[in-house]
């Protein structure tokens, strides 16, 4: 079975996870855990980092460490990881859920502006949901498959209406909108997941960065169980959501080879989207050929209107020997949020079941690459 993202650990992760044995440090201190947290600063061109234990608890803590409380409303689009809606609610507050453009797949701003405007009233400079009356505290955009948001106008629609904003860019470590990387377009904070299948990976981890000392102070203090001392001393409920040295030795390790595992994911998207530009009921990833995403997973969608052809696909890939898993589904279609706030969902409700995330590891064979290509012109061809 060909997986659609494993991990390609092929650089530097035996000699340091061998350094931490023989030095002992395999629990939350130890010298790769700075290295990693500093490696990020970089690579997000970002002043401070806190490196967590998952992604979820890097957004859970970045809502916290910038004021969103108990009770309070988080913008966020329905079409992402359940993550991004948990780590909301971890924090006390309740998603917001929007749509997301049809031609970003990401939150749909002039959606969010234009609810923003008729539902909602500032007083003290703070933004409140008149039918529920909940405080809107926050926006929390996701770069879906690593692709673009247009942060800018994100920043500037908050400052409008008193929001912080944090962005999910779980699967973007790495990207660059513009020339500028994303420490350096405003967001209060920006969050990353290490999880098995992102782009690097620690096994398991996550981490905040961010220009804000004090957000990246308060973010590390509650994930240490808010200790204030070296005795037993804490100031509050705190968590204990902190990196280990093992996992931040395999991270460093993962993070110097960045440059490489984005060459090889944007190859890798290009090719499926120059494949469906052949092909009359599929279409590429939006942005794929720009410079404009880190390509986390890449595929083509079906653009047809026979709605069951996408799960056929997908049984055919299964029995061709590709692994071809279902694409998220939307948030306000999952059990626990049924009830929670959302917009209409005009492009989300259509678009989910149309993505195919076809495999794209960083050091995919290029045989199992031509097999993916040849499986799907062999289902496309005949369904034309
Ligand atoms: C992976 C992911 C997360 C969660 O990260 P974990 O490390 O698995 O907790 C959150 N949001 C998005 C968009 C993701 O892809």
């Amino acid at each position: 079975m060909i997986p659609t993202a494993i991990p390609n650990l092929g650089g530097n992760e035996a000699k340091y996870l061998q350094e931490c044995i023989t030095t002992t440090f395999v629990s939350t201190a130890g010298p790769f855990i700075s290295r990693f947290e500093d490696a990020l600063c970089v690579a997000s061109a970002s002043k401070y980092c806190a490196a967590l234990s998952s992604g979820t608890a890097a957004l859970h803590l970045a809502l916290t460490a910038s004021g969103v409380e108990s009770g309070d409303l988080v913008i966020s689009p329905s079409l992402t990881f359940i993550a991004s809606a948990n780590a909301i609610s971890h924090a006390g507050a309740h998603p917001w859920l929007f749509d997301v453009g049809a031609d970003t797949w990401t939150l749909d701003l002039l959606q969010c502006e234009s609810k923003l405007e008729t539902e909602t009233e500032m007083r003290d400079g703070h933004c409140y949901h008149l039918k529920t009356g909940r405080r809107v505290s926050a926006i929390m955009p996701v770069l879906i498959m690593g692709n673009r948001v247009d942060i800018v106008a994100t920043k500037k629609l908050a400052l409008r209406f008193g929001l912080r904003v944090i962005i999910d860019a779980a699967a973007a470590i790495g990207a660059c909108f513009d020339g500028l990387l994303l420490g350096q377009m405003g967001a209060d904070a920006i969050c990353f997941s290490f999880n098995g299948n992102k782009t690097i990976t620690c096994g398991g981890g996550g981490a905040i960065v961010s220009n804000n000392k004090a957000l990246v102070a308060r973010a590390a203090h509650l994930a240490s169980t808010a200790r204030t001392s070296r005795d037993y001393d804490h100031d509050e409920i705190g968590y204990n959501l902190r990196i280990t040295n093992l996992e931040a030795a395999v991270g460093l390790a993962q993070i110097e080879q960045l440059p490489t595992f984005l060459k090889a994911k944007k190859k890798t998207a290009a090719t499926y989207s120059n494949f469906a530009q052949h092909y009359n009921m599929l279409g590429a990833f939006p942005l794929a050929q720009s410079d404009n995403s880190t390509h986390w997973f890449s595929g083509f969608w079906y653009t047809g209107i026979d709605l069951d052809c996408p799960a056929r696909f997908r049984e055919y890939c299964e029995n061709n020997g590709i692994h071809l898993r279902s694409f998220w589904k939307p948030v306000h279609l999952q059990l626990p949020y049924v009830t929670c706030l959302h917009e209409e969902m005009t492009i989300t409700d259509d678009l989910w079941r149309r993505i195919f995330t076809l495999p794209c590891s960083t050091h995919l064979p290029e045989a199992d690459l031509a097999h993916v290509l040849e499986v799907s012109h062999n289902f496309w061809g005949e369904n034309q």
